[in-house]
């Protein structure tokens, strides 16, 4: 008897999202050390361009993660104190742990911090520009 309901379909499509970028933040650390090596058995080989790539990309997939992370959460009716990083039910307004205030609208809404941050010291990060692709078609 398969009697999903939405929230258990939600938070299976999202688990199945965070496995699927984690295995690419192993692929990319894998193409890493390849381009290292490259480097190592080449030094006048420059791959610090497409390391970069590679790195950029990973740093993105981990906000994502920790995004979907949150989502995960809300559809179990949980959110987390970015204080204390302790699990509240969606309905509090302060934190059972710490005491810290949860931003309005808390309960209705994912908060995802970092999520489109533009103004970093690095800039934005700009997966797209990465030529990940080119070297990692995506075959499993
Ligand atoms: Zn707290």
């Amino acid at each position: 008897m398969a009697l999903f309901d939405p929230k258990t379909k939600n938070i299976a499509q999202l688990q199945k999202s965070i496995d699927d970028k984690n295995a690419s933040i192993v692929r990319y650390f894998d193409e890493i050390g390849r381009l290292y090596y490259g480097q190592y058995k080449d030094p006048a080989a420059d791959v610090s361009k497409d390391i970069n790539a590679r790195c950029d990309a990973i740093s993105k997939l981990y906000l994502d993660i920790e995004a979907q992370k949150l989502k995960i959460l809300f559809e179990k009716g949980l959110k987390l104190c970015v204080n204390c990083k302790k699990e509240n039910p969606l309905e509090h307004a302060f934190c059972a742990a710490c005491g810290n205030k949860f931003p309005e609208g808390s309960d209705k809404h994912v908060d995802i911090p970092n999520a489109e941050c533009t103004n970093c010291p690095d800039g934005p990060i700009n997966a797209e520009e990465a030529p990940v692709t080119e070297v990692s078609p995506k075959t499993e």
